[in-house]
């Protein structure tokens, strides 16, 4: 039996791994239009930016592994042109000598990934733009960036835009800077990485400010002019002009759909291959992975285009797994994902809450906290602003954004595979976490954000956020001392350590909204108010959150 895969990155090259371990006797080829397999294009960022040093280290595995380790044979350089899916044939193209030659396969599985999105905008090609895919991308914004200021040409790069905020964006930001260059990020829309809700993006972008990155938000790039030398004028549809001496365009992925479409494929409406949970496309010879397809969401169960490399490593190995006769399936992807961010990350698993409204899915709550990453006491600790959604009806968890500085991978990693096991807060509630003081807390953020939506939903703590504060009645209970650095306009001032002794002060005949800094000296005084007859809602996330959710909406 011969398999031929095309593409030999992240989905192909874990395709042809798992099927020489599952079978010994297949003949597979893979076929790669670049000159390397089985590279970390997720590492690109940090080799322009310096941390990975030398070009060779991306080079997961090599040709020469993969023949002599896995016996799987392997074309780079050569490109997929054609598929007859009915005489199961595709014609290959050698780049080097341009011929043309037909293979046969028994199971043809496409891996080709996406591609960057290049708009067709005035001056996209000049010299200096570039986008971030493969190796010679890196090697070649290195070579740009390094070349030699010698006479006649223009002084070392000093000015960087980047279009576009999603990670990649984010990672060649924070890369740009690592190598000295004043950069100005450019966002069409109000705000960085896409599939965050805005309110947590906020978080991002003021920690971007912070490390002096100009931030161009709501503002599209409308084309590129050459200006002096060799600065490139980046202008945008607000009619600004930002020149620089090297621009990154990282506004997206396309999935590479030519191949199939030629093959008459079915492409599902958000333009990926249609797959079913067992990779296989709408011709039973040919599977599909990685990128280019569209997969289930695991959360919402809808269609979903999410370029990650964990879920075409997974993929890669189902589709092995499949042609090799076995029952594999694929759950769906849940987008779980993290950026880094000068010393913060962020990163998000499962639904958001945009995601949610946009269904037209009301059922969820959502709750915002702020513990530390680890016990406060020992040295190092950073605070942690991490949103949860859930379900309200069932208190199943639906989705986790976090940001911060420290612990932000263990808690998100928690989160993710909570959601895989179709978990819910009151799981999370009674999670046995790992804890020693430099690593955590005996109740570890994770137990916490169980703690606290399982509150909400057993009404032992009935929460309201602060969209829900115009016009009511707000009692703040943090000390004087924080008062007198930050106030909440109209909010009526009893600190936690008296509010016994004031009860008389505050209206029976009104629902009182109890704000502190986080959200939790207000749920002590929520316990107070509830069990002496008030009608009474806790602020989720207190005023640390109102810094950025008011900001955000
Ligand atoms: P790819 O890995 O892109 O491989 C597809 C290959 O197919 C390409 O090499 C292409 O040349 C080849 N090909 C296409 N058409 C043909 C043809 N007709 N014939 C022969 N060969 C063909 N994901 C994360 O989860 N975390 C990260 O931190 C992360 N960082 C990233 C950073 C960058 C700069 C980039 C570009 C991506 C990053 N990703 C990250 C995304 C991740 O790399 C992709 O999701 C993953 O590589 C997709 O795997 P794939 O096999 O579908 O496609």
């Amino acid at each position: 039996m011969k398999t031929i895969i095309v593409g030999g990155v992240a989905g192909g090259a874990s395709c042809a791994a798992r099927l020489r371990r599952l079978d010994e006797h297949a003949e597979i080829l893979m076929v790669e239009r670049g000159p390397y397999i089985s590279y970390a294009n997720c590492g690109l960022p940090y080799h322009v930016g310096g941390a990975i040093k030398k070009e060779s280290q991306l080079l997961v595995a090599t040709e020469g592994m993969f023949r002599s380790m896995f016996n799987v044979a392997c074309r780079t350089g050569c490109e997929v042109v054609g598929i007859a899916p009915e005489q199961k044939q595709v014609e290959l193209k050698d780049h080097v000598t341009g011929a043309v030659t037909t293979e046969s396969y028994d199971t043809l599985v496409l891996a080709p990934g996406a591609a960057p999105i290049r708009p067709p905008l005035p001056g996209i090609d000049l010299p200096g733009i570039f986008s971030v895919r493969t190796v010679p991308d890196a090697r070649h914004m290195r070579e740009w960036l390094e070349r030699d200021p010698g006479a006649g040409t223009p002084a070392t790069p000093r000015r960087a835009v980047v279009v576009g905020g999603g990670f990649i964006g984010l990672e060649m930001v924070e890369n740009l800077v690592h190598r000295g260059l004043e950069v100005t990020l450019i966002e069409k829309l109000d705000h960085v990485m896409p599939p965050l809700d805005p309110e947590m993006a906020t978080l991002v972008e003021r920690y971007m400010l912070k490390q002096g990155v100009r931030l161009e938000l709501d503002d599209g790039v409308s084309g590129f002019q050459q200006g002096e030398g060799t600065t490139i004028d980046v202008m945008t549809s607000s009619g600004k002009t930002h020149p620089a001496d090297i621009v990154i365009l990282a506004i997206g992925v396309r999935p590479e759909t030519e191949l199939a479409r030629m093959a008459g494929l079915e492409l599902g409406q958000l333009g990926g291959i249609r797959v079913d949970d067992q990779m296989r496309t709408s011709h039973p010879d040919i599977l599909a992975v990685g990128d280019a397809v569209e997969v289930k969401d695991f959360v919402t169960g809808a269609w979903a285009l999410i370029p990650l490399a964990g879920p075409a490593n997974r993929q890669g190995r189902i589709a092995a797994d499949v042609i090799s006769g076995r029952d594999s399936r694929y759950r769906g992807t849940q987008g779980t994902s993290i950026c880094q961010i000068f010393e913060a990350a962020i990163a998000q698993t499962g639904v958001s809450e945009k995601r949610l409204v946009q269904l037209g899915r009301p059922d969820y709550e959502k709750i915002y906290l702020y513990p530390s990453s680890h016990a406060s006491y020992y040295p190092g600790a950073k605070m942690l602003a991490i949103k949860v959604l859930f379900q309200k009806s069932d208190g199943r968890l639906l989705g986790a954004q976090i940001f911060g500085e420290d612990g932000v991978t263990k808690r998100i990693d928690s989160f993710a595979m909570a959601i895989q096991m179709s978990a819910t807060i009151y799981d999370l509630e009674e999670s046995e976490l790992c804890y020693a003081p430099p690593f955590g807390s005996a109740k570890d953020p994770v137990n916490f954000a169980g703690m606290v939506a399982a509150d909400m939903l057993r009404d032992d703590m009935p929460l309201c956020h602060w969209g829900d504060v115009d016009g009511a009645f707000l009692l703040d209970v943090r000390t004087d001392r924080e008062l007198s650095v930050d106030t909440v306009p109209g909010a009526v001032h009893i600190p936690l350590s008296d509010l016994r002794s004031r009860l008389d002060e505050l209206p029976k005949d009104r629902e009182i909204l109890v704000t502190c800094r986080s959200g939790q000296r207000s749920y002590y005084a929520t316990r107070i108010l509830l069990q002496n007859g008030f009608k009474v809602r806790n602020v989720s996330g207190g005023t640390l959150s109102r810094a950025h959710t008011v900001a955000a909406s």
